[in-house]
């Protein structure tokens, strides 16, 4: 429990209003997308840079967690209070500060939802192409802690790639800036790339600056439906190594794609073993050119059915089926758990039979989509997580899916972040040095570990 005397210093530092320990409240802050639980003490809501500053270092003065929360959208966690204290929002702090045409330059507080800033980019013929399925109700700030990937990474990139600098407090209040505004710099070690993707365990990010690119003038998306998921893998393997670049390469199996369509009702086919959804942008003539070598891949893999869409409205209802995806299978299995390897994309069919098989050794339904032009694969197991006659059976199926990912020389997550999910098998893939490694960064940041405790890094002698 947090002292009275210093709920009052925190309503000092940011506004008695923006300052709650109603119970109603403290209860909307105690999740993220997943299905963990734990109470913050307080929330507060700073509007600057400075009000931040000023509640960490009462926080850390008096070595109180503190966890910084974008939109809880996350899915490993992270945003969680787990072990109490306060929840630092960044909701307030969501304003786009300026797009610089001349430069191709974003800056916008951390707060700002993701599709805010991707729709004002458009409006001036920019884009800012990372896109997490999330887009409309994520926060930059918690892309940036979760280096978020999407749709469109496969061509452009994630959100490291777009991010040149940030406005960061350290745990002891301290205001740092990093990066540049240029569109290279190579001055010291990268702490940017460093804040990126620590999960708002290092520091608290306040204000981004992102690269912008020119808006692709012509886009167009065909949708192949194949027999059975491992046929619609090879498909996948068969166009990276054709050297196509799509802008989007995304993987449905035929239980997502039942949930979707009952979802929204897309008029996708319902019996298909697997769909791909392949997106070519560019000029016109060249999206053309290059979608017909990619049908031609995607028919000698064996689809069985194939449609198009090339009008914005017919591409974005697509994209908008596709983001639907995790949405209508947490209506269909709300207690599910739901995995985020990454595998080399020449794995991706053994990756996907070999699911099935873990599947069907434990005993979980399972159901497979994500970002398969990334070898990104959401493997959700489709059971009640809070039923202890199943839990046992879902965490060692999840174990065999994290060491799948890892034989197949892949990665434990592609985009989704340790958090609290993943931190006890950290060191599989980082190995004993990278954990030390891991941890002395930790301490030079947050010496008292007051910043998102417990996330990331295991206790210590648990690994
Ligand atoms: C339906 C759905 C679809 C999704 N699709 C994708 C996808 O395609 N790709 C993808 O990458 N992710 C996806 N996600 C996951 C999630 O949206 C992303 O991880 C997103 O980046 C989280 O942003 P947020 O603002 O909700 O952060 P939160 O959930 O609030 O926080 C996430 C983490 O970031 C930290 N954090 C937040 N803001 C800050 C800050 N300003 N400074 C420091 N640390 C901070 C938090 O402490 C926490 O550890 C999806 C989630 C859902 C529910």
């Amino acid at each position: 429990m947090i002292e009275r005397a210093l709920i009052s210093e925190f309503k000092k530092a940011v506004g008695a209003e923006h300052c709650t320990t109603d119970p109603a409240d403290l209860a909307l802050y105690a999740y993220d997308a997943t299905t963990v639980e734990g109470n913050p003490d307080c929330v507060v809501f700073p509007a600057t840079t400075d009000e931040v500053a000023a509640a960490l270092r009462l926080a850390n003065d008096a070595r109180v967690p503190v966890v910084p929360r974008g939109a809880g959208t996350g899915l490993s966690g992270g945003a969680v209070p787990v072990k109490g204290g306060i929840v630092l929002s960044l909701a307030r702090m969501n304003k786009i500060i300026e797009i610089d045409r001349a430069n191709l330059v974003c800056r916008a507080e951390a707060g700002t939802v993701t599709g805010v800033i991707a729709s004002a980019a458009v409006a001036q013929g920019l884009y800012y192409p990372p896109d997490p399925s999330s887009i409309n109700f994520c926060t930059i700030g918690g892309n940036v802690a979760h280096n978020a990937g999407g749709l469109h990474a496969l061509k452009y990139g994630v959100t490291k790639n777009y991010l040149l600098g940030l406005t960061a407090v350290l745990p002891g209040g301290e205001v740092l800036k990093t990066g540049v505004r240029t569109m290279k710099g190579v001055v010291g070690y990268d702490l940017t790339k460093l804040i990126c993707g620590s999960e708002g365990t290092l520091a608290v990010v306040t204000e981004v600056t992102l690269k912008l690119i020119p808006h692709p003038p012509h886009r167009a998306v065909a949708v192949a439906s194949y027999p059975t998921a491992k046929a619609a893998g090879e498909a996948v393997s068969a166009i990276i190594a054709a050297r196509i670049l799509p802008a989007m390469l995304e993987f449905i199996d035929n239980t997502s794609l039942r949930c979707v369509e009952d979802y929204l009702k897309v008029g996708f086919p319902i019996d298909a073993g697997a769909l791909l959804l392949v997106e070519i942008d560019g000029r016109p003539e060249s999206v053309r050119a290059e979608l017909d070598t990619a049908v031609e891949i995607l028919k000698k893999n064996g689809a069985t059915s194939l449609s198009f869409a090339d009008d914005p409205v017919g591409c974005e209802r697509l994209w908008e089926a596709r983001r639907a995806v995790a949405p209508s299978l947490g209506k269909a299995s709300p207690r599910r758990i739901s995995e985020d390897i990454t595998v080399p994309r020449a794995r991706i069919p053994d990756a996907l039979e070999r699911i099935g098989d873990i599947g069907r050794k434990h005993a979980i339904p399972t159901a497979v989509f994500g970002h398969a032009g990334d070898g990104n694969l959401h493997v959700n197991l489709l059971a009640d997580q809070r039923d202890l006659a199943i839990r046992p059976r879902m965490q060692a199926a999840i174990e065999d899916i994290l060491r799948l990912a890892l034989d197949l020389g892949g990665t434990l997550s592609g985009e989704h972040g340790v958090g609290l999910a993943k931190k006890s098998c950290l060191g599989w893939e980082i190995g004993a040095d990278g954990m030390r490694i891991l941890r002395e960064i930790k301490k030079t940041f947050d010496p008292n570990n007051i910043l998102n405790p417990g996330k990331i890094l295991p206790e210590i002698g648990s690994e």
